[in-house]
């Protein structure tokens, strides 16, 4: 696209999706993923420290690494951790003497909602604590675009920092059901990415057929159908959550885990389900920690109430199959 190639679809996107998101600028790229290693890549160096939560999802970790940039992992959603290392980071000294005296750059990473767990990062009080500490905080909203927030916004937006955040990120792959990724930021960071992401400048545009999808969506989930399609989606985790994660706080998102633990007990409860007609995945290490094991549904607004009653009773049949009276859920949540 910097040469050419930048078509009126990609910046028509953009546009709206800056609108959207209420920032000054919007980059589309190829995925999720080179969003998150052009990002990145391009805002630290190995002068810098990224801080990441343990749960963070790969293509975080994956330019965590390649940056260069000293990485330090959080315990999963835990504030006092992140402060300790953010207290340690602002006590460190940079080691190269042309930079002497300056302190090195610290970039906070975390998800909105968590890939398998499901569960929310505390956005109000990361923005707190980025704040306190004069570091910069990215945001992965890959779950949580198009189904939270007013007109699904997501969540940022839901938790009213989204003004507060300096890179948020996405992909047009889930709820919006294109393909490509975003960066949504102030005009001076998306100029800048602009000319030293890698995975922007190296690497071709999205199709102009996928951006112009991806716009198309948008305006779907800004509409009162998005509006209605939303409200389904919820009730149907709400009715989900009755029997598979009771007790469960209304989370940010449609993927509700099924703690199993062990690997094969988590094999075979998928496929009861699957003899079933159920299609709920097992996820097992490496994805998760080992002894982890799970199945992770997934809602969608198109699941009928049959569906969920269908669900409802081979939940129960494999409770019955596990021979525990406690569901599997009750088991120990990963910390
Ligand atoms: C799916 C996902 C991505 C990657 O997005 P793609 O567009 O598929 O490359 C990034 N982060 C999270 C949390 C995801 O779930």
């Amino acid at each position: 696209r910097l040469i050419c190639g930048s078509l009126a679809p990609h910046h028509e996107l953009e546009e709206a999706l800056a609108e959207f998101k209420k920032t000054q600028a919007a980059l589309v790229f190829s995925s999720g993923y080179a969003s998150a290693l052009g990002t990145i890549c391009a805002l630290v160096g190995k002068e810098d420290i990224v801080i990441l939560d343990k749960l963070g999802h790969a293509s975080l970790i994956d330019a965590a690494r390649l940056s260069g940039a000293k990485l330090r992992v959080f315990a999963h959603n835990d504030l006092d951790d992140l402060e300790s290392i953010l207290k340690w980071a602002a006590s460190k000294p940079t080691e190269h003497t042309w930079l002497a005296g300056k302190r090195p750059r610290v970039l906070i990473v975390t998800e909105s909602a968590f890939s398998m767990d499901g569960d929310c990062a505390p956005l109000r009080e990361l923005v707190g604590l980025k704040e306190k500490y004069g570091a910069w905080l990215m945001i992965d909203e890959a779950h949580t675009t198009g189904i939270c927030g007013t007109k699904g916004c997501g969540y940022a937006e839901e938790c009213s920092v989204g003004d507060q955040i300096e890179i948020q990120m996405g992909t047009l792959g889930k709820a919006l059901g294109a393909s490509g990724g975003y960066i949504c930021g102030s005009r001076v960071l998306i100029d800048y990415l602009i000319n030293r992401a890698r995975s922007f400048v190296f690497s071709t545009a999205p199709v102009p057929a996928s951006a112009a999808a991806a716009l198309a969506a948008f305006r779907f989930v800004q509409s009162t159908a998005g509006e209605e399609r939303r409200d389904s989606l919820w009730q149907r985790v709400e009715s989900a959550k009755s029997f598979c994660n009771p007790g469960e706080r209304r989370g940010c998102s449609a993927i509700l885990p099924i703690l199993i633990g062990d690997e094969n007990a988590a094999l075979q409860a998928a496929q009861f389900f699957r003899e079933q007609n159920i299609f709920i995945p097992a996820i097992r290490y490496p994805t998760v920690a080992k002894g982890q094991a799970r199945l992770r549904l997934t809602l969608t607004a198109s699941h009928t109430n049959d569906d969920l009653a269908q669900l409802r009773d081979v939940f129960l049949k494999l409770k019955l199959k596990l021979g525990n009276s406690d569901a599997p859920h009750e088991q120990a949540r990963p910390t």
